[in-house]
């Protein structure tokens, strides 16, 4: 069965319109024949991990949505800022403050997910579950920013019960967040990867973020 297939069957078992969860294919040290192969079949939605890697790419295929879901060093918020459209991985107000500096006005405001330590794991990053709020309404108040929901990636040495339960747990804080702000636009979970997006999906995924169960292994993978 193929991915596509997968994620349909997955949704329409957890009664989720299949509209409601997207596909961020994550093409970080993937080759750039399947990269514009996924492209040209319609894929327009594409995540990285480096900057330097990154820009090659995006150069080569302006017209795709791209997506920062790596760590975030303070000097690259410039580049950062303007040449994608969502940061998944937000974990600081310093960040945050110099994304939204940098942001160019002609653009719309770039969404911005907060990276949430869901496992609470110290060797993580991530915003520890009780910081969130704070940070949160941080983002909000920031010109150029949407502060458009949050993103987790369970520590590998969790079983499927921990990572449902850390889903279901974002799931929780995101709806608290709507709540108690009335942050409407914050509604998007980034959560699932290519071995746990069936129960991400289950637990409220808007994004999964895919990359070897599209394009195959890594050709180099990074430190
Ligand atoms: C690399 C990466 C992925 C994709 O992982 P796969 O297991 O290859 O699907 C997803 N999210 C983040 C943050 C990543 O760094």
């Amino acid at each position: 069965m193929n991915l596509r297939a997968e994620i349909l069957t997955a949704c329409k078992s957890s009664g989720r319109p299949p509209d409601s969860v997207k596909l961020l294919a994550v093409s970080k040290a993937q080759n750039m024949n399947a990269i514009k192969a996924a492209y040209s079949e319609g894929q327009l939605e594409f995540g990285e991990s480096y900057l330097q890697e990154a820009k090659d790419k995006i150069t080569q295929l302006p017209n795709a949505n791209w997506h920062y879901i790596g760590a975030i060093q303070s000097k690259k918020t410039k580049e950062i800022a303007n040449k994608f459209s969502w940061v998944h991985s937000i974990d600081s107000e310093k960040v945050a403050r110099r994304l939204s500096e940098q942001r160019e006005n002609a653009k719309e405001d770039l969404k911005i997910l907060i990276q949430v330590n869901i496992s609470r794991d110290k060797r993580k990053r991530g915003v520890m579950p009780e910081e969130i709020s704070k940070l949160a309404r941080k983002i909000n108040s920031l010109p150029r920013l949407c502060m458009a929901g949050l993103m987790a990636i369970p520590s590998l040495s969790e079983t499927d019960l921990q990572s449902e339960l850390s889903f279901r747990e974002l799931k929780q804080i995101g709806d608290q967040l709507r709540s108690n702000y009335g942050f409407e636009e914050c509604r998007h979970l980034s959560m699932g990867m290519s071995a746990d997006f069936v129960s991400a999906i289950r637990e409220g995924a808007t994004w999964i973020r895919i990359g070897s169960k599209i394009f195959g292994m890594r050709i180099k993978e990074k430190a």
